[in-house]
């Protein structure tokens, strides 16, 4: 054996558990830490620009470097004062679950290589099949890098079964808000501009189904071949669920494949008031839902769900003559055979392991907390006279500006108030604060799927942003 890629046994031991106790601290000193990272490439070449070092540096002056340069230089995304984008707020027992099956490095591509992975896949696919009610025995899915490639999944299969090898007169549908990673996806697959139908959102920013019927009619005269629309199930902006119920209508009618891409919302279903509003799910042909967003799960976790497990297979299944001695019989699913990946990490022990641990109770009342802090957030605003709601709190997700009544600012004002607010915000590294743009309007959006995050964090940032507010209104009104 070479020795020189391997550490002692007490060095190893020694790395484990100061790894483990560097996690054990970050997770404890959370919120007495800035979420927000600020470096320029110039700050991070003269961090960490080097030659690979032809020899040896002690292991543990490595984890010294990295614990003091690397992870002070991310944004802590499970910071409860992470409100942008989608925050991971992830768990610890889903960590350790990575860290085991990152270090025994089992191959969850085929069932020779290890039964026992693809078995949890199954099972926990199952587990997701049976909460969107999905049939369970003739569903499948698997688990992805995250909802971009779970999207791309589901349009190649939806693609491969509704139009099979000539796609040239094939017409997609989807909103203007639906996620890019949809469009993305539709580009990866070589289908032209022209062939994506963007159809506008109604004033609650859901689609517009009049709007799809008309377009769909339209295509139809013309001899395009309406294949797939892609609905939302909590739209990043806003949290909207678009009509599913009447779009699965539409889509049965049609013959058309109906995706739900449910990567931000659908973890709601295990809420009541998820449920209610995510009526419709269950008549989806496939779902993208991203276990590293509102399961809690660690990245990279992405899942495509399918009504019939048999067209990820006659999709993508090549056999090649490598591969002959482990093809294995039917009911002893190959992943490889499912998706776009041979050699696949062990993705669905985390699923696995933090659902066993807490149950999914405890998982259901942390996404219940998230809806209702966002809602009580919603009150707040609403009872002051200097905030503006812009779109109500909707699973977990609100939009809101600064904008007093009292002053009656331009559009244009109010535009550059809210966008000096978020930039002052990540300026001061509180707390992660974004903008984004609806109808037109700069707003700033938080959403609140970190069971860590209190009313009292949120209330703090309002202050702070409040106090930007007034300090440039001084300027503006002094000047
Ligand atoms: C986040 C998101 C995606 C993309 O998922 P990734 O895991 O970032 O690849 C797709 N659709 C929606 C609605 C999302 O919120």
């Amino acid at each position: 054996m070479v020795k020189d890629l391997n550490l002692t046994e007490t060095e190893m031991r020694d790395l484990g558990y100061r790894v483990v106790d560097t996690l054990v601290t970050h997770f404890n000193e959370l919120p007495q830490k800035k979420p927000v990272a600020l470096g320029t490439r110039k700050e991070m070449d003269f961090l960490f620009l080097e030659e690979a070092p032809q020899g040896a540096t002690q292991v543990n002056d490595v984890l010294d470097f990295v614990v003091k340069n690397v992870f002070t230089n991310t944004n802590l995304v499970t910071h409860p004062k992470s409100y942008a984008f989608v925050p991971g707020p992830s768990n610890y027992v889903s960590v350790m679950a990575d860290t085991l099956a990152t270090g025994f490095n089992t191959f969850s591509g085929g069932w020779n290589a290890s039964p026992a992975a693809s078995e949890l896949e199954i099972v926990t696919i199952n587990w997701l099949l049976k909460m969107f009610g999905l049939p369970p025995k003739k569903g499948g899915g698997l688990f992805t890098s995250g909802g971009s490639v779970a999207n791309l999944t589901a349009l190649v299969t939806a693609r491969n079964k509704m139009c099979g090898e000539d796609f040239s007169k094939a017409r997609i549908y989807l909103s203007d808000q639906a996620h890019s990673s949809n469009v993305k996806a539709i580009r990866i697959m070589g289908l032209k501009k022209e062939q994506i139908r963007i159809i506008p959102t109604d004033s609650e920013y859901r689609f517009s189904v009049n709007k799809l019927k008309n377009a769909i009619a339209r295509d139809r005269l013309e001899g395009y071949v309406p294949f797939c629309v892609i609905a939302s199930a909590g739209t990043t902006n806003t949290g909207t669920v678009d009509p599913l119920q009447e779009i699965a209508i539409i889509c049965k009618e049609e013959k058309i494949w109906f995706h739900i891409d449910a990567a931000y919302g659908g973890a709601a279903i295990l809420s009541q008031q998820g449920k209610k509003l995510l009526k419709g799910i269950q008549k989806a042909d496939s779902i993208t839902v991203d276990p590293h967003k509102w399961f809690y799960q660690p990245y990279e976790m992405g899942c495509l769900l399918v009504r019939d497990h048999s067209w990820l297979k006659n999709t993508f299944i090549e056999k090649p003559e490598y591969l002959r001695d482990i093809e294995g019989n039917e009911s002893e699913i190959n992943f490889y055979d499912m998706g776009m990946q041979l050699t696949r990490r062990f993705r669905a022990l985390k699923l696995f392991m933090s659902i066993k641990t807490f149950g999914l109770d405890a998982f259901a009342k942390a996404i219940t907390y998230n809806i209702e802090l966002a809602e009580i957030v919603e009150r707040l605003l609403r009872e002051s006279s200097r905030w503006e709601v812009i779109s109500s709190a909707s699973l977990a997700i609100i939009n809101f500006r600064y904008n007093p009544i009292s002053l009656e600012l331009s559009e244009k004002e109010i535009d550059e108030l809210n966008q000096h607010i978020a930039s002052k915000v990540t300026e001061s590294r509180e707390a992660i604060l974004a903008t984004t743009i609806l109808n037109g309007q700069v707003v700033l959006r938080m959403c609140l799927i970190n069971p860590r995050t209190t009313i009292d964090d949120v209330k703090e940032t309002l202050l702070q942003c409040e106090s930007f507010a007034s300090l440039k209104l001084e300027n503006v009104f002094s000047v």
